[in-house]
Protein backbone atom coordinates (compact mmCIF):
# COMPACT_ATOMS: atom_id res chain seq x y z
CA UNK A 1 0.00 0.00 0.00
CA UNK A 2 1.36 3.45 -0.84
CA UNK A 3 1.61 6.39 1.84
CA UNK A 4 -0.92 8.06 -0.63
CA UNK A 5 -2.93 5.28 -0.40
CA UNK A 6 -3.18 5.38 3.33
CA UNK A 7 -3.68 8.49 3.87
CA UNK A 8 -6.58 8.65 1.67
CA UNK A 9 -8.37 6.15 3.80
CA UNK A 10 -7.33 7.77 7.24
CA UNK A 11 -9.24 10.99 6.08
CA UNK A 12 -5.81 12.52 5.98
CA UNK A 13 -6.16 13.69 1.79
CA UNK A 14 -9.02 14.08 -0.44
CA UNK A 15 -8.70 11.63 -3.14
CA UNK A 16 -10.49 14.42 -5.54
CA UNK A 17 -8.61 17.04 -4.18
CA UNK A 18 -5.68 16.06 -3.40
CA UNK A 19 -5.21 18.58 -0.73
CA UNK A 20 -5.41 18.17 2.96
CA UNK A 21 -8.60 18.10 5.63
CA UNK A 22 -9.71 18.88 8.85
CA UNK A 23 -11.96 17.69 11.57
CA UNK A 24 -14.84 19.44 11.99
CA UNK A 25 -18.29 19.05 13.79
CA UNK A 26 -21.56 17.85 12.26
CA UNK A 27 -22.49 21.48 12.61
CA UNK A 28 -20.03 22.29 9.44
CA UNK A 29 -20.89 19.38 7.33
CA UNK A 30 -25.19 20.35 7.93
CA UNK A 31 -25.16 23.47 8.98
CA UNK A 32 -28.97 23.59 7.51
CA UNK A 33 -30.75 21.88 10.20
CA UNK A 34 -28.62 22.99 13.58
CA UNK A 35 -31.64 24.08 14.72
CA UNK A 36 -33.75 21.02 14.31
CA UNK A 37 -35.11 19.71 17.38
CA UNK A 38 -34.78 17.05 18.55
CA UNK A 39 -30.79 17.66 17.79
CA UNK A 40 -29.88 15.25 15.63
CA UNK A 41 -27.11 12.91 17.11
CA UNK A 42 -24.62 13.25 13.94
CA UNK A 43 -24.24 17.23 14.82
CA UNK A 44 -22.06 16.38 17.31
CA UNK A 45 -19.98 13.87 15.32
CA UNK A 46 -16.49 14.82 13.84
CA UNK A 47 -16.05 14.35 10.25
CA UNK A 48 -13.13 15.21 8.21
CA UNK A 49 -13.57 17.21 5.66
CA UNK A 50 -11.80 19.00 2.05
CA UNK A 51 -10.35 22.17 2.55
CA UNK A 52 -11.06 23.12 -0.64
CA UNK A 53 -14.59 21.60 -0.76
CA UNK A 54 -17.01 20.86 2.00
CA UNK A 55 -19.04 18.49 -0.18
CA UNK A 56 -15.87 16.35 0.17
CA UNK A 57 -16.14 14.84 3.51
CA UNK A 58 -16.46 11.56 5.42
CA UNK A 59 -17.28 10.20 9.15
CA UNK A 60 -15.48 8.97 12.19
CA UNK A 61 -15.57 6.14 14.50
CA UNK A 62 -17.17 6.30 18.13
CA UNK A 63 -13.83 8.08 19.27
CA UNK A 64 -14.36 10.72 17.17
CA UNK A 65 -10.82 10.42 15.86
CA UNK A 66 -10.62 7.31 13.33
CA UNK A 67 -11.74 7.84 9.61
CA UNK A 68 -14.51 5.54 8.44
CA UNK A 69 -12.75 5.63 5.39
CA UNK A 70 -12.38 7.91 2.33
CA UNK A 71 -13.28 11.55 1.58
CA UNK A 72 -16.59 10.51 -0.51
CA UNK A 73 -18.69 13.57 -2.50
CA UNK A 74 -22.17 13.13 -3.45
CA UNK A 75 -22.10 10.39 -5.43
CA UNK A 76 -19.98 7.94 -3.62
CA UNK A 77 -22.29 8.69 -0.56
CA UNK A 78 -25.45 7.47 -2.31
CA UNK A 79 -23.13 4.51 -3.43
CA UNK A 80 -22.11 3.48 0.11
CA UNK A 81 -25.58 3.54 1.43
CA UNK A 82 -26.76 1.08 -1.10
CA UNK A 83 -24.15 -0.80 -0.33
CA UNK A 84 -24.71 -1.13 3.00
CA UNK A 85 -28.67 -1.27 2.51
CA UNK A 86 -28.12 -4.55 0.55
CA UNK A 87 -24.99 -5.90 2.29
CA UNK A 88 -25.98 -5.25 6.00
CA UNK A 89 -29.16 -7.47 5.96
CA UNK A 90 -27.40 -10.58 4.40
CA UNK A 91 -25.91 -10.80 8.02
CA UNK A 92 -28.19 -8.95 10.11
CA UNK A 93 -30.87 -10.54 9.50
CA UNK A 94 -28.66 -13.73 9.32
CA UNK A 95 -30.16 -14.77 5.86
CA UNK A 96 -27.44 -15.68 4.47
CA UNK A 97 -24.23 -15.39 7.14
CA UNK A 98 -24.10 -16.06 10.68
CA UNK A 99 -22.54 -13.44 11.65
CA UNK A 100 -20.77 -9.72 10.56
CA UNK A 101 -17.75 -11.44 10.66
CA UNK A 102 -18.81 -14.23 8.19
CA UNK A 103 -20.21 -11.54 5.52
CA UNK A 104 -17.04 -9.66 5.56
CA UNK A 105 -14.63 -12.66 5.30
CA UNK A 106 -16.60 -13.06 1.88
CA UNK A 107 -16.63 -9.66 0.70
CA UNK A 108 -13.03 -10.17 1.18
CA UNK A 109 -12.80 -12.71 -0.63
CA UNK A 110 -15.02 -12.04 -4.04
CA UNK A 111 -13.77 -8.80 -4.31
CA UNK A 112 -10.16 -9.93 -3.97
CA UNK A 113 -8.86 -7.61 -1.43
CA UNK A 114 -7.37 -7.80 2.19
CA UNK A 115 -9.81 -8.14 4.81
CA UNK A 116 -8.77 -4.89 6.84
CA UNK A 117 -9.43 -3.14 3.26
CA UNK A 118 -12.91 -4.30 3.32
CA UNK A 119 -15.07 -1.50 3.78
CA UNK A 120 -17.61 0.70 2.34
CA UNK A 121 -16.00 3.38 3.79
CA UNK A 122 -12.50 2.44 1.67
CA UNK A 123 -14.64 1.74 -1.64
CA UNK A 124 -14.26 3.70 -4.10
CA UNK A 125 -17.60 4.13 -6.71
CA UNK A 126 -16.39 1.25 -8.57
CA UNK A 127 -15.78 -1.31 -6.00
CA UNK A 128 -18.88 -0.49 -4.43
CA UNK A 129 -20.89 -1.01 -7.37
CA UNK A 130 -18.77 -4.36 -7.58
CA UNK A 131 -20.02 -4.87 -4.06
CA UNK A 132 -23.68 -4.50 -4.72
CA UNK A 133 -23.60 -6.59 -7.51
CA UNK A 134 -21.97 -9.68 -5.64
CA UNK A 135 -24.46 -9.11 -3.35
CA UNK A 136 -27.01 -9.12 -5.75
CA UNK A 137 -25.97 -12.06 -7.63
CA UNK A 138 -25.88 -13.98 -3.99
CA UNK A 139 -29.48 -12.77 -3.29
CA UNK A 140 -30.74 -14.13 -6.66
CA UNK A 141 -28.58 -17.04 -6.36
ZN1 LIG B 1 -11.81 17.72 -2.08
Amino acid sequence: MTEEFNKIIKGEICPYCNCETELVSGEFIYPYIINEQPRPKYLDKKYYVCKLNRNHYVGTYSDNKKSLGRLADTELRKLKHEGHNIFDPLWKNKTHFKSQKEAYNWLSEVMNLPLEFTHFGMFTNEQCINAIKYCNNLISS
